[in-house]
């Protein structure tokens, strides 16, 4: 009667699992019970930025809610349509940062990659809705305008893998990376920071385990979860494998209304977080891009939330509140 029982309990890989993405709005609608809202969404917004969610994140939104954290996060709302004095496209001013293709030096000591555009799934209040990252892309080209750029600066101790996310590209493909920077003696740090472990949790495979447990550097992984309910039994079981193999785990967060503005919210983020073996890094401050003003929080706001992280929370699970602005030689402290 149930033919395809052995069938779904084969491991997909995560490519497999990614292309099966959720991108129509009306289907993300029906998944969570609230087909009803579907005619709500403006076609211009999904124009703008395309809808993109694996179907493991959808599955951890709560049925019936409109304004269940992670919903939010990705659907596709008319309050993006508003033209909003002071977001623009280039809020973090990094065009001007640019050493080579791909490659943004714009602190101390830290190269940071844009390895990619691609990202397993499309947040609503990310800047990288207005970038067409797939020409600038350090992984363009066998990565040979990177390594060169950070061969020739020995100031440069730390690589960044960043994006879009680095973890979209394929494991072969990152190897092909570090491959070239094992030869750099001033190279002492691997960071990458990818949404993908907490998202498309399947991505943390074998394979990608084999490629960090290879690797002659200390790794950090920084994760990106905004909710504590984006942490599941899959998302621990990722976060488990990938301390496994000596990655330290961090995560940022972006203070967003309506999905995380509550010292609660925040407080069992960093808790729930910590369960999963990741502590908390920093609390972001949203980059001012345009479509995106509906989920600030105003800094007096995000001060006092901040203040009460302090006050309830042991100081390792507090994360840094942070705004990027551009020129400046360090994310700022608010
Ligand atoms: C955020 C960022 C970094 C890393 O900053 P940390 O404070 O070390 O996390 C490096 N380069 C760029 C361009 C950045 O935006
Ligand atoms: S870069 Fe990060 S925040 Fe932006 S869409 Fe990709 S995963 Fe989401």
């Amino acid at each position: 009667m149930i033919p395809a029982a052995p069938l779904s309990m084969q491991p997909r890989g995560w490519q497999q699992a990614w292309r099966e993405s959720v991108r129509d709005p009306r289907e993300l609608l029906r998944l969570v019970g609230l087909e009803a809202e579907a005619d709500a969404v403006p076609a211009a917004a999904l124009e703008a930025f395309a809808l993109r969610v694996p179907r493991g994140f959808v599955a951890r939104m709560r049925p019936g809610d409109p304004h269940d954290p992670l919903l939010r996060q990705v659907l596709p709302l008319a309050d993006e349509l508003r033209s909003v004095p002071g977001f623009g496209l280039d809020a973090v001013g990094d065009a001007a940062a640019k050493k080579a293709r791909g490659v943004i030096h714009k602190y101390e000591g830290r190269a940071l990659l844009v390895a990619t555009g691609s990202c397993a799934i499309n947040c609503r209040y990310c800047f990288r809705r207005h970038f067409p990252y797939a020409e600038e892309t350090a992984a363009a080209g066998g990565w040979a305008d990177a390594v060169a750029a950070i061969a020739d600066d020995p100031g440069i101790t730390e690589v960044i893998l960043s994006g879009g996310d680095p973890l979209s590209l394929a494991t072969r493909k990152l190897a092909e990376l570090t491959d070239r920077l094992r030869d750099i003696p001033h190279v002492r740090r691997l960071r990458i920071h990818s949404r993908l472990p907490v998202v498309l949790p399947e991505r943390v495979d074998d394979e990608l385990l084999d490629w960090l447990r290879g690797l002659p550097w200390p790794v950090a992984v920084v994760v990106h979860a905004n909710h504590a309910r984006e942490f599941d039994a899959s998302v621990d079981a990722a976060m488990a494998a990938l301390r496994g193999t000596g990655a330290s785990l961090l995560n940022q967060a972006v203070l967003l209304a309506g999905v995380n503005d509550s010292a609660d919210a925040l407080a069992e983020l960093c808790e729930r977080g910590f369960e999963a073996g990741v502590l908390p890094y920093y609390l972001h401050q949203l980059d001012r891009v345009a479509g995106t003003a509906h989920f600030e929080v105003d800094d007096a706001r995000a001060r006092a939330l901040h203040a009460a992280l302090v006050a309830r929370l042991p100081g390792y699970l507090v994360p840094r509140l942070v705004r990027e602005l551009p020129g400046d030689t360090s994310k700022r402290a608010l």
